[in-house]
């Protein structure tokens, strides 16, 4: 039995895997492979269409928001974000919560001015700021609302910022229910919770489009994806097909009202079984811990490395924390079973207990 918590590209439903693999060999009863047919037919048509309508179902979204699948990774999106929403003389404010965010920045820097909205950088990102600063000039304010690698979550987003809010959602994406319609711009990278990667899920209230002053490469002005549906050149077909059957899956499950109380769950149990064995230690200030990605760790160096060796024994992957934190994490995506989490909480409570 493995119990997979790698932390992207990471795990999905048994049966997406299944499906997918199926549609590579004979795709629909056509007799033809996923990978070999165009994606402007009547067979690929209707996945992306499917596709798009899935989200705006799940997301509950309005007419105004627009729906993209995007190749380039969320990565992409730091620099596409600002060339399509921030003119040079302009401000853009961001929240600094971690590694992820600090890259956003860093690209926004290349299009215009960057003011720092609150930053957790002091604590080593421990925490999400407790307050915030937004110019009002500022031409959107941009949130990480889960870092993937710090372990923290906005479990409050700043709807009333009183400017375009933009969301980078790449670890948290249908995790939970949130008021979607009032996100100007949310982008995720597919890997973490909703398929494979290679593809990017974009959803964009296309009023805020248009207003900045350069001139925009075709092929990251998100109007033209708009106006092509996805469409406007080769879109990542296999990864968007992945990505519909782990929409299909979630929807079954209940969408996003029942996949929440299953995280909820999840992170309850593995943070109530952290917090009762005094070996193991949770650095995120508690009110701001992850539902998606937990990270603890042991003061002892020693005992860490056999604890890692343990759980890798017992079939768990992914517990290592990223090589610029150490200690360990842990990603409880969608598909993760609340069993995958009992049995690892077991196994902190047999450590301890033999080394408590
Ligand atoms: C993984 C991740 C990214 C980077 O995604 P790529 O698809 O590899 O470019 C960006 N932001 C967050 C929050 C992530 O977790």
């Amino acid at each position: 039995m493995i119990h997979n918590f790698n932390a992207g590209p990471s795990i999905l439903p048994k049966e997406v895997f299944e499906k997918a693999s199926q549609a590579v060999l004979n795709f629909n009863d056509t007799g033809l492979s996923i990978l070999e047919i165009g994606h402007r037919t009547t067979l690929f048509q209707p996945v992306l269409d499917e596709a798009r309508a899935l989200v705006k179902e799940l997301m509950q979204l309005d007419n105004d928001h627009e729906v993209l699948f995007l190749h380039g990774g969320a990565t992409t999106q730091f620099m596409q974000v600002p060339m399509n929403l921030l003119s040079e003389n302009e401000l853009a404010s961001y929240t600094e919560t971690g590694t992820w965010a600090a890259k956003a920045i860093k690209e926004a820097k290349l299009f215009g001015h960057v003011e720092i909205a609150g930053s957790t950088k002091e604590n080593n990102y421990t925490s999400i700021p407790e307050e915030l600063s937004v110019s009002p000039t500022s031409a959107y304010l941009h949130i990480t609302t889960n870092e993937t690698i710090a372990g923290t979550q906005w479990h409050a987003i700043p709807y009333d910022c009183g400017v375009p809010l933009v969301a980078d959602m790449s670890s948290d994406i249908l995790s939970r229910q949130l008021d979607f319609n009032r996100f100007d711009l949310i982008y995720a990278g597919a890997q973490k919770n909703m398929g494979a990667a290679g593809v990017n899920l974009v959803v964009v209230n296309k009023n805020i489009l248009g207003k900045v002053n350069r001139a925009i490469p075709t092929i990251l002005d998100y109007r033209n994806h708009i106006a092509e549906g996805s469409m406007l050149n080769t879109p990542p077909v296999f990864a968007i097909y992945v990505v519909l059957l782990t929409l299909r899956w979630l929807k079954a499950q209940g969408g996003v009202p029942a996949i929440e109380l299953r995280n909820n769950a999840k992170a309850s149990l593995f943070y109530e079984t952290l917090d009762t064995l005094p070996l193991f230690k949770g650095p995120i200030a508690k009110e701001d811990r992850s539902k998606m990605n937990a990270v603890f760790i042991m003061d002892n160096a020693e005992l860490e490395k056999e604890f890692l060796e343990l759980c890798k024994k017992e079939g768990m992957i992914g517990v290592k924390g990223h090589r610029s934190v150490g200690g360990f994490r842990i990603s409880m995506y969608n598909a993760l079973t609340i069993d995958s989490v009992k049995a690892l909480t077991d196994l902190m409570k047999h450590f301890a207990q033999q080394h408590g």
